[in-house]
């Protein structure tokens, strides 16, 4: 925190992946390291010193997969941010913080309604905030929306930067399942940056009996330790043949066939699929994770279910702070799932993730 920033260093993407369907050529993404004035602060901002940010899928959707931002390039991508304030609201100056990768506008129906995960007019780091990302030395942001740090103990504040979307997500899917304690629940992509956070969070609030489903047999061994009570591999098996394994183990286990809480993580065909299969009397499906993929399914078996299929989008502002002391409490672990690399790595570690997904959330730090 040496005196006044005037500058920002800034990894921009100033063009995303392109796929030409006439020609079939693709056009390379392009970062690009840049210098960008800090602007004039608005009141109620506050300017954050990036102490890390991690390289979330959403982030490589934007750069390989022509997912549209909502700031067109050059913008910086970036959400998953944790920080030092460093200029603004003097209350804040000095204070560690993470920076909601979801900021609602809080004037709108949604935000007046006690949904404003979801508010149409919310700003994210790296896709809606103006063309302001984690991938930088500092960030710009509301102050009303940062989750303090405090007593983080031998916890690196760059790791924590995970608690700005994966480790939170799960918890707003949690609240829109009614997770309860006792619960019996399956998450579809157990594996994945978000749905090993699902699996500890569904334990961590409670839940009886966690069922994690996937293809990798090495994360999958690595969920029994953190969450998962059992785990079903998914690898060259069908919805029909998981869920014929699935009610093996609850035959064997002496769990009932009914009203279980299914969360699809995996945001794929497949996992949606395997979801709906499991899907049965008074249970509910919630869908964490995204694709443009169409899945069928006879919607008159909810009927006959008296089931449900959830929706779940970001999470509130408001509960950030229960998740960072379940993260600082150590009911959720995020140490063995954290990878910290220098933020001039950020071209190789796109392509590496965008070619196979890491063992572990990549977190950048700045190294301008
Ligand atoms: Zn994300
Ligand atoms: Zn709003």
């Amino acid at each position: 925190m040496g005196g006044v920033v005037n500058m920002i260093w800034t990894w921009q993407m100033v063009q995303p992946a392109s796929f030409n369907k006439e020609t079939k050529e693709t056009t390379p993404g392009k970062l690009e390291k840049k210098q960008i004035p800090v602007p004039q602060l608005q009141p109620g901002e506050v300017l954050v010193e990036v102490a890390g940010c991690g390289v979330c899928h959403t982030d490589l959707g934007y750069f390989y997969d022509g997912v549209p931002t909502v700031s067109k390039p050059p913008l910086t991508l970036g959400h998953e941010i944790s920080g030092i304030v460093v200029a603004g609201d003097q209350a804040w100056i000095g204070k560690e913080v993470i920076v909601p990768a979801v900021m609602p506008c809080r004037k709108c129906i949604l935000c007046k309604t006690g949904r404003g995960n979801r508010c149409l007019d919310q700003k994210m780091p790296g896709n809606s905030l103006a063309s302001y990302g984690g991938f930088s030395s500092h960030i710009p942001v509301p102050a009303v929306d940062l989750c303090e740090v405090k007593n983080r103990g031998n916890i690196p504040l760059s790791h924590l930067a995970v608690v700005a979307d994966a480790a939170t997500t799960p918890y707003q899917a949690a609240k829109r399942a009614d997770l309860q304690p006792g619960d019996n629940v399956v998450v579809i992509g157990i594996t994945g940056g978000v749905g090993q956070y699902m699996g500890q969070m569904a334990k961590a609030l409670g839940a009886k009996t966690v069922v994690g489903i996937a293809r990798n047999q090495e994360k999958l061994n690595r969920a029994l330790k953190f969450g998962a009570d059992v785990v079903i591999n998914s690898t060259d098996k069908d919805a029909g043949a998981i869920s014929k394994e699935f009610r093996g183990i609850c035959k064997e286990r002496g769990l009932p066939a009914t009203g279980w809480k299914l969360f699809e993580v995996s945001g794929s065909k497949p996992g949606q699929e395997i979801a709906l299969g499991l899907l049965s009397f008074t249970g509910k499906l919630i869908v964490v994770g995204f694709t443009m993929a169409k899945t069928e399914y006879s919607i008159g078996r909810l009927m006959a279910f008296d089931a449900e299929i959830i929706g779940t989008w970001g999470c509130l502002p408001e509960y950030y702070p229960i998740v960072l002391d379940m993260v600082l409490s150590k009911k959720i672990n995020i140490e063995e799932f954290v990878e910290v690399r220098p933020m001039s790595s950020i071209a190789e570690t796109f392509a590496g993730a965008h070619k196979s997904p890491p063992m572990k959330r990549i977190v950048l730090t700045p190294d301008f």
